[in-house]
């Protein structure tokens, strides 16, 4: 049976604050239409339709050249849009799918239009994990429905093409609005079924669903020179005996320091010296892993945590190896992170250079963060 899918992207998205189309909006590079389209992208689809809005109509072409779909002009509604695409539907099968839904995976959609072809309907959903109430316009509640019956719905949502069609002309006949199409289905034709969702497939709605996938990486560096009269140097808090330790205002942690910029940068704010500047008596020898305990506080502040670290030592002396694991142990009760997300290499320079001479030690550091 030949699938077509309709993807809605006719809509204003005024409640994302963005001052254009939502689904122009970058996620992770690239646009959140686009990210759909490539997602809807599936041997099994035949025809793909995009329902655009008149302002958006150069986008829509230029995208269109690239991705081959079919735009069609949508209506005042999403109700009147959809019914508009239905009208060049060429598929038996066809799926309508929020352009806001760009996380959407092949399994849901294949599992959307096997559902259609077994139970003549494929509304992708998920149990409400949330208590639901129905309420008044004044706020007050008037029921609680069975938590373990209520779903969330989600799209695609998979018909037969000429029974959702038949459902949409009587609903623009009767000038009825809907906000998604099963409520068209059950309305107007029968009972839709639920078909299995997934959680990453959710709808991009407010600014700050926008960032929540767009991850952060961070890149810091930072070298300290051998010399100071002490046998141990400190890398990740952990003490490591060496001939000489490392010249610093603060414990020498070079790792730590530079784990701590990279935080700083994933997260937008200035560096280390800025926050701890080394003209402050305060931060005079002081442990590099309270330090890091401070950036952890202004990254939490700006909304954020770390999802991985890698850490990368260049030291010709001394050997690193069995202090390794310890180290990642150090940096992960102060990030909050299993060790497992937390990577440690360490290795020499081949005798080339300042560090290969053994004069210093520098370490490279990525973070990634992403929305606490
Ligand atoms: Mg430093």
């Amino acid at each position: 049976m030949s699938v077509s899918v309709v993807i809605c992207a006719a809509g204003k998205g005024a409640r994302a604050g963005f001052s254009e189309n939502k689904l122009f909006a970058p996620v992770g590079g690239i646009t959140v239409l686009e990210r759909t389209l490539v997602a809807l992208t599936l041997p099994k689809v035949t025809q793909t339709i995009v329902a655009y809005s008149k302002e958006d109509e150069e986008k829509i072409f230029a995208l269109q050249k690239k991705y081959g779909f079919l735009p069609v002009l949508g209506g005042e509604t999403r109700t009147q849009s959809v019914y508009n695409a239905l009208q060049a539907v060429t598929g038996e099968i066809v799926l309508i799918h929020d352009g806001a839904r760009p996380f959407v995976d092949a399994a849901t959609v294949l599992g959307c239009i096997e559902s259609v072809k077994k139970s003549g309907s494929g509304i992708c959903a998920l149990p409400s994990t949330d208590t639901v109430a129905i309420a008044n316009e004044k706020g007050e509640v008037q029921s609680f429905p069975a938590r373990e019956r209520c779903y969330r719905i989600q799209t695609p949502q998979g018909f037969f093409t000429q029974e959702i069609r038949a459902a949409y002309e009587q609903a623009i006949n009767l000038g009825e609005s809907f906000t998604d199409d099963s409520s068209v289905f059950a309305r107007f034709v029968r009972p839709p079924c639920l078909c299995v969702g997934a959680r990453d497939n959710i709808k991009l709605t407010y600014p700050e669903d926008f960032f929540v996938r767009a991850d952060r990486v961070g890149f810091g560096v930072d070298t300290h020179a051998f010399g100071k009269e002490q046998e141990y140097i400190v890398l990740c808090g952990e003490k490591i005996p060496a001939k000489s330790g490392l010249i610093a205002h603060s414990d020498g942690d070079v790792a730590v320091h530079a784990v701590m910029d990279a935080l700083l940068s994933a997260a937008g704010l200035r560096d280390i010296g800025y926050y701890f500047p080394d003209t402050d008596e305060k931060w005079k020898g002081a442990s590099s892993i309270e330090m890091l305990k401070q950036v952890v506080a202004l990254i939490e502040k700006e909304g954020l945590r770390t999802k991985s670290l890698s850490v990368a030592i260049q030291a010709e002396i001394p050997r690193l190896s069995p202090y390794i694991e310890t180290m990642k142990n150090h940096l992960a009760d102060v990030l909050s992170l299993s060790p497992t997300a937390i990577g440690v290499t360490a290795g020499t320079n081949e005798k080339l250079g300042y560090v290969g001479e053994g004069k210093g030690i520098t370490v490279y550091a990525y973070a990634l963060l992403e929305r606490s």
